[in-house]
């Protein structure tokens, strides 16, 4: 092997993916739109393939946890109830001499190793500016102007009049449709606590400085858990979903190397949260950047909700017949920051006897396609497509038929693959394709009778 995740650089990777397919530029056609990124056909195979496990670890798997799917626009006095509308700002600053914006935490953290800027006031971003003498990255100045409240909601209005009663917002997260709908699950389930309310969807962010390919971007998708329970459980329930996300990112194939977890500082945490841990991964050439965070947020946000909305969010608790507003832990994951970091850590090149190779080392049940189907030559072309039309039934397969069979391997490679179907001119008569691994390049010979639970059988080891 000559390149991985570790020495290969992120430039190399992104490059690869918006040539392949998994990814184009947003609105390329007319010049694009800064950082808007388009999912491709193998991006969007791979990214419901990521859903589809998500639900099963994080739906499907724990009993007391259902799914909705909340409108992406909610009342705004749900934005005025959550502290969005007064609070959800960045600190904006200006260059004086180019012009350039920035967001002033980012701008110092890039700046001064080591520093910890969450949690501090835009004064104590201020001084911190000037304390270091931080430049500014276009043009060398260090003249900029005050940090300014940035609000981050896109706004909108909703029909025909644009006046600010009918303004409305694009949700900055998901969660909130979890907790607006907590009654209405409690009622039309019957169930108790513990329950956990699951969403998955776009939310959107007026980021200063998005950027990093889709690391930050300004909507995209997020798959979060509001977890609720009796007051007093917080410890457990944070501590089993601070296990349950880490064995998580671990079982989709990333590198334990690569992953770690972040508790949040005192400083960092708002004053109602009883503790929050992001869990980073080791992008190349970036660094550490958080994937997912794990919070324990007592019962604020209901709380709120019941104050702001009049209606009473309290539980009735059947075994002890008092009422109390659940407390909740959140799990929320970043979908397309973890598919990032899927595509990265699994990009390798390798060195071959008189070639070399780019391999997508992705785990089999999130690869694009499961199978390539390919006949060896044009006229065994009607014959191989009728393997490739029975395993498409059951799986997400491509159908291959251009190039020598090695450079169709090599394709199949570098977009992750698992395996390759071969119909060749023996196949005619022993009733056998040639299946060959991604990952060992070994073949072998395969009953046609016998495909699908052979393909399952390695899919689902
Ligand atoms: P950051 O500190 O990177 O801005 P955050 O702490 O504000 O992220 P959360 O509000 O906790 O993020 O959102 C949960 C997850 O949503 C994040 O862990 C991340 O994966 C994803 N996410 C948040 N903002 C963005 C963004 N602008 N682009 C892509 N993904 C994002």
């Amino acid at each position: 092997m000559v390149k991985n995740s570790s020495n290969t650089s992120f430039q190399e990777i992104t490059t690869h993916l918006l040539s392949s397919g998994f990814i184009y530029q947003g609105s390329e056609i007319y010049g694009g739109l800064a950082n808007s990124w388009d999912y491709g056909p193998l991006g969007v195979l791979l990214k419901n393939h990521l859903i589809d496990i998500w639900i099963k670890k994080f739906v499907r798997s724990i009993d007391y946890n259902v799914l909705i799917d909340p409108a992406i626009i909610m009342n705004p006095n749900v934005w005025k109830a959550t502290g969005h509308i007064d609070n959800f700002n960045d600190p904006l600053v200006d260059c004086k001499k180019c012009h350039c914006r920035y967001r002033a935490d980012e701008l110092i953290k890039n700046q001064v190793k080591d520093i910890e800027v969450e949690g501090k006031s835009n004064d104590e971003l201020h001084d911190l500016l000037i304390k270091h003498n931080i430049k500014c990255p276009n043009c060398g100045s260090s003249n900029f102007t005050d940090i300014k409240k940035f609000q981050m909601m896109f706004k909108t209005f909703l029909g025909v009049t644009e006046d600010t009663s009918s303004t409305v917002y694009l949700r900055p997260e998901t969660a909130q449709g979890c907790f607006v709908n907590f009654k209405n699950v409690m009622r039309t389930t019957r169930r108790k606590l513990p329950i956990g309310i699951c969403d998955i969807g776009k939310a959107f962010r007026n980021e200063i400085t998005p950027g990093n390919f889709t690391f930050r971007t300004r909507e995209f998708t997020q798959m979060e858990l509001e977890f609720f329970f009796k007051p007093g459980e917080d410890k457990k329930w944070f501590n089993f979903y601070k296990e349950y996300c880490m064995n998580f990112v671990n079982e989709i194939g990333l590198k334990k190397e690569n992953i770690r977890f972040r508790d949040h500082s005192k400083k960092e945490l708002a004053f109602y949260s009883k503790g929050t841990t992001d869990i980073e991964y080791k992008f190349p050439t970036l660094g550490w950047g958080e994937l997912m965070g794990i919070a324990s947020r007592g019962s604020y946000d209901l709380e709120r909700h019941q104050k702001s909305s009049g209606e009473d969010l309290n539980y009735l608790d059947p075994e002890t017949n008092t009422k109390y507003i659940p407390h909740v832990v959140e799990p929320s994951f970043g979908l397309d920051r973890l598919i990032l970091a899927l595509l990265c850590d699994s990009y390798k090149v390798e060195e071959l006897e008189n070639d070399s190779r780019i391999v997508l080392a992705l785990d089999y049940r999130i690869a694009p396609y499961q199978v390539a189907v390919m006949p060896l030559s044009t006229k065994l072309t009607d014959a191989a497509k009728k393997i490739f039309d029975n395993i498409k039934e059951y799986y997400d397969a491509i159908f291959d038929t251009t190039g020598s069979i090695g450079k169709r391997y090599r394709r199949e490679d570098a977009i992750g693959t698992p395996l390759c179907i071969t119909y060749d001119f023996d196949s005619e008569n022993d009733n056998k394709v040639t299946v060959r691994n991604r990952d060992s390049m070994e073949q072998e010979r395969v009953n046609i009778e016998n495909l699908n639970e052979y393909i399952h059988s390695k899919i689902f080891k």
